[in-house]
């Protein structure tokens, strides 16, 4: 049975959404890998900005923007306490992980030539993917893949001998949004450091489930999007060692990203400034750090102790049904379900859930190479969140067989 601490009623009761009904049905949401929904604490650190506070940063002497600086300059250590990072200089504001992809991407431009290589896993979304081959056809730079085995786990020992000299950068995700894998970034970090090459992990899908503690990583450079952490969309962050941030040449030009320009010469501003030209998501930055608020007053780890507790649950129900195959069945793994049944095509399970209320993803989940790997056109997709129930998860039992028995 699902035992846990927390008083998951109540805690639903801070998700707004969670009471709308769809096609006539309440609403059971379970794409949270795609992104997750917003308690009202957040909502309500929204809508006191624009409502007080709205203002430009950084620039103006008056109160407001004073007040809307320190209000974004505090969210800046509330995620770096978070993620335990040494000093907010190393927090840079983005719009989200994709953004901080490329923003690393770009940069190592100036740092590789041709017969470098550049290592990313197998079970990629494909926005770490595409930036990796624009920066290889960039510099004549090589890349490599991590292969993976049919559990939906990197194959460590390649891993290993891929590494040489020659290795300049690696980049994986902490957890794959398409499988859910855990991957071992601790082994992954400490060889590509053996062989002095940086490493940039993805913690799009991790970050909600697993606090990480970036000082004991070590890792060179980490992503998250707020949206999939009871975040709003459009902010995120790239955490970057001092060192490195100070190397990597800016991304974009524009006003706040610099010390002093004449049509001469312009010298840029100290970090994390010289990342953040233009006017940020100010909003959104403050409530991502409501965000972290909101999940810590709670207890992140109970939180993710009663995900895994559900996604256990909902693994072994899904499994009592004849013909239906999870991918993705590696040792450690968290928060998403990927499946099939036999003969049924993934989308016609996905549109008769939704005629029930359920919320899932159908499709490659952004990581074509995966279905490829699996030689199958797609997946349904369901992904836990804490707000998410037992019930919930008995309905979409339900609603799958109800769909099996209508597709075959
Ligand atoms: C969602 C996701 C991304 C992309 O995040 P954006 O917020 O769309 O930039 C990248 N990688 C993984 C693993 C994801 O789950």
């Amino acid at each position: 049975m699902i035992q846990t601490s927390l008083d998951i009623a109540t805690i639903r009761k801070d998700f707004p959404i969670l009471n709308r009904k769809v096609n006539g049905q309440p609403l059971v949401y379970l794409d949270n890998a795609a992104t997750s929904q917003t308690p009202q604490q957040v909502i309500d650190v929204i809508v006191d900005y624009y409502q007080g506070y709205n203002a430009n940063i950084h620039r103006g002497v008056h109160s407001l923007s004073q007040e809307a600086t320190d209000a974004y300059e505090m969210a800046r250590k509330k995620i770096q306490e978070h993620f335990n990072i040494a000093t907010p200089k190393e927090v840079i504001f983005t719009s989200g992980t994709t953004h901080g992809i490329n923003l690393v991407a770009t940069g190592f431009s100036s740092f590789l030539k041709k017969g470098d290589e550049v290592m990313v896993s197998a079970m990629e979304h494909h926005s770490n993917i595409v930036p990796w081959q624009m920066l290889c056809e960039r510099t004549g730079a090589n890349l490599k893949v991590i292969p993976m085995n049919l559990d939906g786990e990197l194959v460590m020992e390649e891993y290993h001998k891929l590494l040489s000299d020659r290795t300049k950068l690696v980049f994986c995700n902490h957890v794959s949004n398409a499988l859910g894998t855990i991957n071992p970034i601790e082994e992954i970090i400490e060889a590509a450091h053996n062989v002095d090459a940086a490493v940039l992990i993805d913690g799009a899908q991790a970050a909600a489930h697993i606090k990480p503690d970036l000082q004991a990583l070590d890792v060179d450079f980490y992503v998250v999007s707020a949206h999939k952490m009871c975040g709003p969309t459009g902010v995120g962050i790239l955490y970057g060692k001092e060192e490195w941030l100070k190397k990597l040449p800016p991304y974009q030009g524009g006003g706040e990203m610099i010390a002093e320009v004449t049509f001469e010469k312009t010298t840029y501003a100290d970090l994390p400034h010289k990342f953040e030209a233009g006017t940020p998501n100010i909003c959104g930055g403050i409530a991502f750090g409501a965000a972290l608020d909101y999940m810590n007053g709670i207890g992140f780890e109970a939180l993710t102790q009663y995900e895994d507790e559900l996604v256990a649950y909902a693994t072994q129900q899904l499994l009592s049904i004849e013909g239906l195959k999870i991918y993705g069945t590696a040792q450690r793994k968290t928060s998403v379900i990927s499946f099939n049944i036999e003969g049924i095509h993934p989308y016609d399970i996905g549109t008769i859930l939704d005629k029930l209320g359920i919320a899932v993803r159908t499709g490659h989940h952004c990581a074509q190479p995966i279905m490829d790997f699996y030689k199958i056109p797609g997946t349904v997709r369901a992904s836990f969140s804490f707000y998410n129930t037992k019930e919930e998860v008995d309905k979409l039992v339900a609603g799958v067989k109800r769909a099996k028995g209508m597709l075959e």
